[in-house]
């Protein structure tokens, strides 16, 4: 955060509105998921789990999105990627319904053992530019609910393109083959849930999974902040 941003008044980001980045009329146009699906096949499934017919070899077995990916909360997730984003999720997290992530909770409760949080890294020199990585903003920030151990033990290998600028679902896939690595010995047996700003495809976070797996990981979810 840079020191003049201190005396920028706030407006929001849907309307203009001034005094919040999210303004009351705003927070209505954010849309919460209401049923979650298969990461694999796309159909509802319970808790967002992944159905048993749909399981892979170093897989996901689950994943939840809070939000739908809308205009709206296009223009939010844009802000956080570009300015002011401590400020902005300051703001979405006191406005975040908290029985909305008490599904959350049910990843704790369904494995035995504990959790740990993994953002999907960005790589070095991406990093370089923007300053910051947004998944693990959104990590911190689900965090505060979850409690549990934030962990930066997957590396971005490969500086690919950016998902969102390939159409196909298989380039997306040829695009990200590969793109991590990991600290492997620390990663055997442990639960982890992948966190990332917005899930189109699916496609990043299956790779990461597979990674981490490939490192040993004994189970794999995805917790996402919205939907695409
Ligand atoms: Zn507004
Ligand atoms: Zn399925």
């Amino acid at each position: 955060m840079f020191l003049k941003d201190l005396f920028l008044p706030k407006f929001c980001l849907g309307c203009g509105f001034l005094g919040a980045y999210i303004c009351l009329k705003c927070q209505k146009k954010l849309s919460y998921v209401r049923r979650d699906n298969c990461v694999y096949c796309g159909k509802p499934s319970l808790y967002g789990l992944t159905h048993y017919g749909c399981k892979r070899n170093r897989g996901i077995e689950g994943m939840i999105c809070v939000f739908y990916y809308n205009n709206f909360l296009k223009k939010i997730i844009k802000s956080i990627k570009y300015r002011l984003a401590t400020e902005v999720f300051r703001e979405l997290c006191l406005i975040i319904e908290p029985e909305k992530l008490s599904k959350i909770s049910v990843l704790k409760e369904l494995k035995k053992g504990d959790f740990q949080l993994q953002p999907i890294p960005l790589h070095t020199g991406r990093l370089r530019i923007r300053g910051f990585n947004q998944a693990k903003l959104v990590a911190d920030f689900f965090n505060r609910f979850l409690n549990l151990s934030v962990i930066d033990h997957l590396k971005r290998s490969k500086n690919t393109r950016p998902q969102a600028q390939i159409k196909k679902d298989k380039d997306r896939l040829t695009n990200i083959r590969g793109a991590f690595s990991t600290h492997a010995h620390i990663l055997v047996g442990q639960n982890i849930i992948l966190v990332d700003d917005v899930i189109t495809t699916g496609s990043t976070v299956k790779e990461a999974a597979r990674s981490l797996k490939k490192a040993g990981a004994k189970s794999v979810f995805v917790l996402a902040l919205a939907r695409g």
